[in-house]
């Protein structure tokens, strides 16, 4: 079938409800709630979905066990499966209009933003498609002519996989690639805020021969069917992409069972900025680094570190350039970035605002929620900077995942990178000057998952992602990214077997004792 947007986004018409798919076929909530989604530039509702119980998380458990265990996908073979996700790439492009509108809708993000996502979203699914059977293993050698060693993968089994709202199906991309082509099941959870990409992906998995139960989907709230996909024993991995403490609900709920966890956290990236950069990259990907998508980006650079002597003059020019960002709706050909993600997220990024000010954090730009003309309808807030933040602030140590740029100046490279470190996450981070020794001098010493260099946001799918500290456990992307959805097994034989030897063959010593035979 080919997805459509209209697949979707039924608000209004006598389509069937989806959302929840379970063994290849699309069903009711148990208690036939439905949830509405809402477009965050207007208001408006754009499609209307299953509400998932926690029951219907079980069924769902319950179909990628049967069909993990039953082996239909498992015992295929690695390039069998990296065939089945060249052709979901293939699809993913045939259909990216109507996924790009979808996600649009659901995010409230330009629709060119949600377009590239779909490339990369595209990108994500060749690459391991490509990478299938690469690294099926190795021969050990062991030192001794009569045993053959090696280490295998297999799939771990049971995959449930939680994305977030601000990249929807890229993030659930970068977790079912890898799970699929290693041959696990799964049970995918996107956000309840915009499910419709997700469930259009169940459609084009099925078109691209996955086989029924090895793909299931649950939409629905994190708090009502979060609890068995992270707590039953039939799950094997919790993969969740979202908030700090959603990952430490999840690690608590995950530890009875003794589940793996890979986590792909929040962050508060610094982007340290030299005297001796490139002045227009550095002002212009300055901006870039944190009011892209609003900030709503997990590595975005919400903490500008300045060298003091350029400091005050960079920032105006920040500013300057700030206050001249034109927001809209996705399809609005003027915006440059679109809304927050929901009325509830704009309110929580103002008040963390409020409380910069209060703590004597200098507002520069911004700061304010509209409330006239068509941005009244929406979620939107304007970029924002707060300038004379010092060490301790709740600005500095929280992540706002809204359009808020901190500053903070150093006069060496030694404080630089203190400052830079000076957070309890560790996702990414920036470094710009025109010197390559010091580049590489921060580089390495900046304790971020990954590190820009005169740059801020590319990736690419073969390079690993993630972060240290709080951001996160584990990594997404590259040949970690893979790893993580397999086992490693070390299969040792002996092709000349022999008594070991180890305890004597001498006839045992007479035992002693109460009860002794005598
Ligand atoms: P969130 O933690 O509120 O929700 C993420 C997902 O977890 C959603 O699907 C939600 O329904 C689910 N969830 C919530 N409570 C749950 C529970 N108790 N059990 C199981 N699932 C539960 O996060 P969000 O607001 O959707 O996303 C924003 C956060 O994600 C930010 O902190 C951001 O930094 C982070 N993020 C990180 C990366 C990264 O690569 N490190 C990428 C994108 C977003």
């Amino acid at each position: 079938m080919t997805a459509t947007a209209e697949h979707v986004h039924q608000a209004g018409t006598s389509q069937a409800i989806k959302g929840l798919y379970i063994g290849g076929t699309w069903q009711q909530a148990s208690d036939g709630g439905t949830a509405s989604v809402r477009c965050p530039a207007d208001g408006r509702e754009v499609a209307v979905v299953a509400a998932s119980t926690a029951e219907d998380a079980e069924r769902a458990i319950a179909s990628a066990r049967a069909t993990f265990d039953g082996g239909p996908w498992r015992r295929l073979t690695d390039i069998e499966r990296g065939a089945v996700l060249l052709r979901v790439a293939d699809l993913l492009e045939r259909d990216k209009a109507a996924y790009a509108r979808a996600e649009a809708l659901d995010t409230g993000k330009r629709l060119v933003e949600a377009e590239y996502d779909m490339d990369d979203i595209a990108a994500c699914f060749r690459y391991y498609g490509k990478i299938a059977g690469l690294d099926a293993g190795r021969v050990i050698d062991t030192g001794r002519p009569n045993a053959i060693s090696r280490v295998v993968y297999e799939p771990l089994g049971v995959c449930a996989l939680i994305a977030p709202w601000n990249y929807p199906l890229l993030q659930a991309a970068w977790k079912v690639a890898p799970a699929l082509v290693a041959g696990n099941s799964f049970v995918l959870k996107p956000s309840e805020l915009t499910p419709s990409t997700s469930i259009l992906l169940m459609e084009t998995l099925e078109e691209a021969g996955v086989p029924a139960g090895v793909a299931n989907l649950v939409t629905g709230s994190g708090s009502t069917v979060g609890g068995p996909l992270s707590s039953d024993p039939r799950v094997d991995l919790v993969s969740l992409t979202g908030s700090l403490a959603t990952g430490q609900t999840i690690m608590a709920a995950a530890a009875e069972t003794v589940k793996n966890v890979a986590f792909e956290l929040g962050g508060k990236n610094p982007n340290v900025v030299f005297a001796d950069a490139d002045w227009d990259a550095a002002v212009d990907n300055a901006l870039t680094a944190i009011f892209l998508h609003s900030g709503q980006v997990c590595s975005a650079g919400a903490r500008l570190v300045i060298e003091e002597s350029i400091a005050d003059r960079f920032v105006a020019e920040v500013v300057d350039r700030a206050k001249k960002i034109r927001m809209g709706g996705p399809f609005d050909p003027d915006a440059e970035t679109g809304p927050l993600i929901s009325a509830k997220h704009r309110d929580q990024v103002h008040a963390y605002v409020q409380a910069g000010i209060a703590e004597g954090a200098e507002l520069l730009c911004g700061g304010y929620i509209p409330d006239e003309g068509p941005l009244a309808d929406g979620y939107f807030y304007p970029p924002t900077v707060l300038g004379n933040c010092r060490s301790g602030m709740s600005v500095l140590r929280d992540e706002s995942f809204g359009p808020v740029l901190t500053v903070e100046t150093f006069r060496t490279e030694d404080q630089a990178v203190a400052i830079a470190n000076d957070t309890e996450y560790g996702l990414a981070g920036a470094v710009w000057t025109s010197d390559a020794s010091k580049a590489q001098r921060v580089a390495g010493a900046l304790r971020h998952g990954t590190v820009w260099i005169n740059d801020y946001h590319p990736y690419v799918p073969q390079a690993e992602w993630g972060g240290f500290g709080k951001s996160g456990i584990g990594r997404e992307l590259g040949q970690a990214g893979l790893n993580e959805y397999r086992e490693a097994k070390h299969i040792w034989q002996n092709i000349q077997p022999a008594p070991s030897g180890w305890f004597g063959t001498a006839p045992a010593p007479k035992e002693t004792g109460e009860g002794a035979a005598e």
